[in-house]
Formats: C-alpha cells, sequence, structure tokens
C-alpha cells in the first residue's frame, strides 16, 4: 500500500455525525440572520497579503506571526490565507461600493487559518461566523449586534456565556492612554515578561492583555484607558450601556479589555464562558470605525463581531446539549435485487414528495440477508422500513414497517400513489 498521507496539523476534518452539529448550528445562525436582517456575503479564502498588514495592524500577533502568507509562483503576488473575516468584507464592500445607499448589515460563514499551536479550541483551520454592520455609526448598532449574541445562545439552549465590554475611544485619547501606559510601565520595566518588553513600544495597549500570571499586579495598577476617554466617546458608551439596560443583558466594564486588532475604536466585546477552559472567549469584536478608510474606501463607521464555531459547539456539548439527530425517515429494505427497480423508483418518488429515504445498497452478490438489513434499518435512525418482498410487488404493494413504535402494526400500501401516502413516514 502507498504511504498514507495525512491531514495538516491543527486542521480538522469533520465528518459525520460531528458534521450534523454543524449543519445545525448553521441552519439556527442562518434564521437568527434573517430575524436580524443580516444578509450573507462570501468572499474569497485567499486574499493579498497587504490587505491584513494594512488592516489589523503589523504589530498585532496575527500578522506578527499567525498568517499563513505565501509567495504565488505564477505571478509572484504576495498572497494570505484569511486569518479573519472583517477585513475581507471590508475590502469586497469598497470594490463594489455596497456602502452607496447607507448602511449594510451583513454576516459571513467560513474557514479562518491561523498558524499558532493546536490546542483545544485553538487550531490552525478554524471556523467563524461574523457580522458587519457597515456604514452606520450609531451605539444602537453596537448594542444591536451584542443582543443578536444573546438571541444565538437563546435558540441554542446555552445559559454559560457572559458578555464583557470595554471602550476603547477615539486614536487621540488612545495616544494620551498610551503616553500614560508606556510611562508607567517603564517605571516598572523590571516587571515586563519578554513578551511585554517587546510590545513597550511597538503595542503597549497589547500589554494589559497578557495572560502571564506574575504580570498581573502590574497590569491592575496601569493606568485605565476609560479614565482618559473625552465627553462624545463616554456618551457613545452610556448609550450602548443604556440600550442593554433596557433590554435587560448584564454585562461587566471589563477596562482590560483591549482585543487583537488594531482596527478597534470605541466599543469591544467580548462573549467568555468558564466551561472552556483557557480558551473561554466564544466570539469577540466591536467597532471599527478607522479600517474602511485604513484599506482604500471612502470614511465610513462600522461595527461588527466574530465567534469561533469549534468552541461554541464545544461550549453545547459540555452544556449537555443535545443537537437533534438527523435520521433518514424510512430505510428500504430489499430482499432480492429484482425488487430493485421497484424500490429505487418507490424511493424517488417519496424523495420527491419530501421523505428521507436510505436505500439499502445491494453489493456486488445481491441485496444480503433480511436480518443483515433490518440491523442496518435499525442502526440508520429510521422511524419505517419499506419492505419490498415478491408478494406484495406482484400486487403492486410495499409493506410499511414501524420501526420505533412498538405499537403500531405492519401495513401495506400502494407502490403507485406514493404521494398520497407519503406523508405518513413524516414526523409527526
Ligand atoms: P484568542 O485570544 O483566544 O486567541 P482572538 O482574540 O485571537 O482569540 P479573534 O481574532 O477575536 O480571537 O476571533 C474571534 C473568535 O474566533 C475568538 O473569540 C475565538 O472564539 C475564535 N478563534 C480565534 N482564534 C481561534 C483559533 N485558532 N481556533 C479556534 N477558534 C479561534
Ligand atoms: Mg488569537
Amino acid at each position: 500500500m502507498a504511504e498514507k498521507i495525512q491531514a495538516v496539523k491543527g486542521m480538522n476534518d469533520i465528518l459525520p455525525p460531528e458534521s450534523a452539529r454543524w449543519e445545525w448550528f448553521e441552519d439556527v445562525v442562518r434564521k437568527l440572520m434573517r430575524r436580524y436582517a443580516y444578509l450573507n456575503v462570501r468572499v474569497p479564502i485567499v486574499e493579498p497579503t497587504p490587505l491584513f498588514v494594512r488592516g489589523l495592524g503589523e504589530v498585532t500577533d496575527i500578522v506578527e506571526k499567525e498568517m499563513y502568507s505565501f509567495t504565488d509562483s505564477l505571478n509572484g503576488d504576495a498572497l494570505t490565507l484569511r486569518p479573519e473575516g472583517t477585513a475581507g468584507v471590508v475590502r469586497a464592500a469598497i470594490e463594489h461600493s455596497l456602502l452607496y445607499d447607507g448602511g449594510k448589515r451583513l454576516f459571513y460563514i467560513g474557514p479562518m487559518f491561523r498558524h499558532e499551536r493546536p490546542q483545544r479550541g485553538r487550531y490552525r483551520q478554524f471556523h467563524q461566523v461574523g457580522v458587519e454592520a457597515l456604514g452606520l455609526a450609531g451605539p444602537d448598532v453596537d448594542a444591536e449586534v451584542m443582543l443578536m449574541c444573546r438571541a444565538l445562545w437563546r435558540d441554542l439552549g446555552l445559559t454559560d456565556v457572559r458578555l464583557e465590554i470595554n471602550s476603547l475611544g477615539q486614536p487621540a485619547e488612545r495616544q494620551a492612554h498610551r503616553s500614560a501606559l508606556v510611562t508607567y510601565l517603564e517605571q516598572h520595566s523590571e516587571q515586563l515578561d519578554a513578551d511585554a518588553q517587546r510590545r513597550l513600544h511597538s503595542n503597549p495597549l497589547r500589554i494589559l492583555d497578557t495572560k502571564n500570571p506574575a504580570m498581573q499586579a502590574l497590569v491592575e495598577g496601569a493606568p485605565v484607558l476609560m479614565d482618559y476617554l473625552g465627553e462624545a466617546s463616554l456618551a457613545h458608551f452610556d448609550a450602548v450601556r443604556a440600550v442593554l439596560d433596557a433590554a435587560g443583558q448584564p454585562y461587566r466594564i471589563n477596562p482590560r479589555l483591549v482585543r487583537g486588532m488594531a482596527y478597534y475604536n470605541l466599543t469591544v466585546i467580548e462573549w467568555v464562558t468558564d466551561r472552556l477552559g483557557a480558551q473561554g472567549t466564544v466570539c469577540g469584536g466591536g467597532r471599527y470605525d478607522g479600517l474602511i478608510e485604513l484599506i482604500g474606501g471612502k470614511p465610513a463607521p462600522a461595527v461588527g463581531w466574530g465567534m469561533g464555531i469549534e468552541r461554541v459547539l464545544d461550549l453545547l456539548q459540555q452544556s449537555g446539549i443535545e443537537v437533534p439527530v438527523v435520521a433518514p425517515d424510512v430505510y428500504a429494505v430489499v430482499p432480492s435485487a429484482a425488487a430493485l427497480p421497484a424500490a429505487m423508483a418507490l424511493a424517488e418518488d417519496l424523495r420527491a414528495a419530501g421523505v428521507a429515504v436510505l436505500l439499502h445498497a445491494a453489493g456486488k452478490d445481491g441485496p444480503g440477508s433480511m436480518k443483515a438489513q433490518f440491523k442496518k434499518a435499525d442502526a440508520s435512525g429510521a422511524r419505517h422500513a419499506l419492505v419490498f418482498g415478491a408478494d406484495e410487488l406482484a400486487q403492486g404493494l410495499v409493506a410499511v414497517k414501524p420501526l420505533r413504535d412498538p405499537a403500531s402494526v405492519q401495513t401495506t400500501r400502494p407502490l403507485s400513489a406514493a404521494a398520497a401516502w407519503a406523508h405518513e413516514l413524516l414526523n409527526a
């Protein structure tokens, strides 16, 4: 045998039955998006590298060390597998003038790529659902995207997710805070770890996000950005809070919530849980009013979030939430090869009427014993077996045998009028 080829480390196959959980989640998401009138966008997985370097910021974790970047060997273009969804959606919105007639509410679902150390909740190919409300400046929209998440948790049956918010203010306010922060950190430089030393002048705000326990005390005592916000920024934050309060959505103001990408301003948000160990952030986002201009568009405000699907599915599992099982409605038992044409013809009629039919596949030696077929019918989860016995077929009939309900009895139905009785096979 030839040598086996394995998947790339940190990139997962999603196979049945696990894939049914994904489809269910995506269905719930799509219904949610419809209720909030967010429209689907699908942008390429590969983008020009400068989109992310410029959009996310050169001194972010993603751009510094997590991007899958490569040179197109045919034309020398610098390309990158998208590490996040926002930059690509914004690029597309600019390229296709989506904002010419006002704001747009959009969502995406798809794979993202980051070269990180694979561990629970952290993969090299992972999936996000994200929303982007483009061209909309009001604090109501910040609150709207947060409340969408609350609705999603409710639709999924999740209760263990908490909202944390903060305001990063505007660039000038951040600059003033940054100077104070750098001064403070320089005064305590002996307590900085190597990462923090490196970031001290490139991205000091990120130091506040450190996971190093040895630096917690230092971080606790650091100047707080909120104290540097001007009136307009504070008013925006208060307006967001007023909506959350009115809607009865609890939140914690986390002054150390800064987020990884450089593009955020004003409101930043995270939804966190204690049930996933170190990777407890299931969703993160915020306002990014500068990004559209930064990547070449006419200045326009925007707000959105990205959610890690693997983490949400893990959380569903941790929370003991059962996802509806996908099983066929019927399993077609075919006693002999001679019955196959009639069985397949009926299966087509039933499928046309909306019934999910799993037809026993005959091997090259015929369909196999009835016992083996019924075993498979049971394992399939189908509620009914259709049995294409020779006697019934000769009378133009098929036997319908209930597999799950011991109280109901076997009946026969005409082959010719499937549409008239197909509904009996569907879930009540
Ligand atoms: P973290 O701090 O966990 O690295 P992040 O700030 O890099 O997260 P974002 O860029 O904000 O994450 O992405 C939004 C969401 O996508 C995260 O909250 C998380 O749920 C998910 N996510 C991010 N990176 C990964 C990954 N490598 N594998 C799985 N999910 C991820
Ligand atoms: Mg990260």
